[in-house]
């Protein structure tokens, strides 16, 4: 079953296409942008691109290679995705186990193509690191550029163990050999090495638009959902098909503790605030990164509507009745700040209790 298509980011893929035609495409990318709208999809459309038979401003779709591709089996496209950390003792076995586990992830992938997340524990551990630099080293299977995928870079670990494993690493981003093209994806460029972070040229990439989603799901849905069904996610995606994809309890639940915090806030000093910050929801840190991207979010969409534009998504109405945005960036600026601790090692609880205030004095 080949990849669904690709969905929005229109302009990306314009400044892409233009740029490799015109042979100036870096060789190492840094795609980011929130959870789900995806950007790992948008690496592959890329790896079409740069190896599909007829260099147009899409792929084709059509030929070997696009085809190949689509169907995840293209032997000079590499996609490294977190794994469970190789439990071999011997390094060759480890990387061998590496391995064998991105391949069953393949297979799986080429079944049921809208995959979810990887877990929370998985990560680019330094036996899939060896892996990519082994098969960065050989020469093309079929003639033309080689690919090279790394999802969620930021799960790339820190290599003290092994200087050498990290050198090496490095030295592949820096001068990377001719031909191959590196397309790291991840949700916040902070949490990605500095060092690899700098050897990368950054593609920001958006939410998509409440109508992408809606034509998402309407297209790929299987067994196809209702109309009623498709609404009541969209409105809960918040721009993105991963989270509108996520069945049950977790689909808008970074939205909704979003929107009770605001409305905790709003309230004033209470019982409801203290529950507020009080939650001990935030088990764990992407929950709570998520959060702070689904309030900054719900302020920016406030902010659209103080400043007399259509507002795209519900937002809590008591936002909605401040004339200007200023308080509304201010406190957009507040929650960057907190989502910039957060990814430090920042205890949530902590960081939550003190945005919480700052977020009552402008609100
Ligand atoms: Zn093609």
């Amino acid at each position: 079953m080949p990849l669904p298509p690709l969905t929005g980011h229109l302009e990306a893929r314009r400044r892409l296409a233009r740029s490799a035609r015109a042979g100036t495409l870096p060789q190492v990318l840094l795609f980011t942008g929130p959870a789900g709208i995806g950007k790992q999809r948008l690496a592959l459309w890329l790896g079409q691109l740069v190896l599909c038979e007829h260099q147009d401003e899409e792929p084709c779709g059509a030929c070997r290679s696009c085809r190949l591709v689509a169907g995840l089996a293209h032997a000079d496209v590499h996609w490294f995705v977190p794994i469970s950390r190789p439990k071999a003792g011997d390094t060759d076995k480890q990387v061998d186990e590496a391995a064998e586990a991105l391949a069953g992830i393949m297979e799986e992938r080429r079944k049921r193509p809208l995959y979810t997340p990887a877990d929370g524990m998985a990560s680019h551990s330094i036996a899939s690191v060896r892996l990519l630099q082994r098969r960065a080293s050989l020469t093309s299977v079929e003639g033309g550029r080689r690919v090279f995928i790394i999802g969620e870079a930021d799960r790339l670990v820190a290599q003290e163990s092994s200087p050498e494993a990290a050198n090496a690493t490095l030295k592949l981003l820096e001068e990377p050999p001719a031909g191959a093209l590196f397309v790291l994806t991840t949700l916040d460029p902070r949490r990605v090495l500095p060092t690899i972070r700098s050897r990368a040229a950054p593609v920001r990439l958006h939410r998509l638009s409440d109508a992408e989603v809606r034509g998402f799901l309407r297209e790929q849905t299987d067994p196809r959902w209702s109309a009623e069904k498709i609404e009541e996610r969209v409105a809960l995606a918040g721009g993105s098909i991963g989270a509108a994809l996520t069945e049950g309890e977790d689909a808008g639940k970074a939205y909704r503790s979003a929107e009770q915090l605001l409305a905790a806030v709003i309230e004033g000093p209470g019982p409801a605030l203290e529950r507020a910050l009080g939650q001990p929801a935030f088990a764990a840190r992407g929950d709570f990164a998520a959060m702070l991207d689904a309030l900054a979010d719900t302020l920016g969409e406030a902010a659209r509507g103080a400043m007399g534009q259509p507002v795209r998504r519900s937002v809590p109405a008591p936002l909605l009745r401040h004339r200007s945005p200023a308080p509304l960036l201010l406190a957009m600026e507040k929650v960057n700040e907190a989502r910039e601790m957060a990814a430090g090692n920042v205890n949530p609880q902590v960081l939550l209790a003190v945005l919480g205030e700052d977020l009552a004095e402008v609100l």
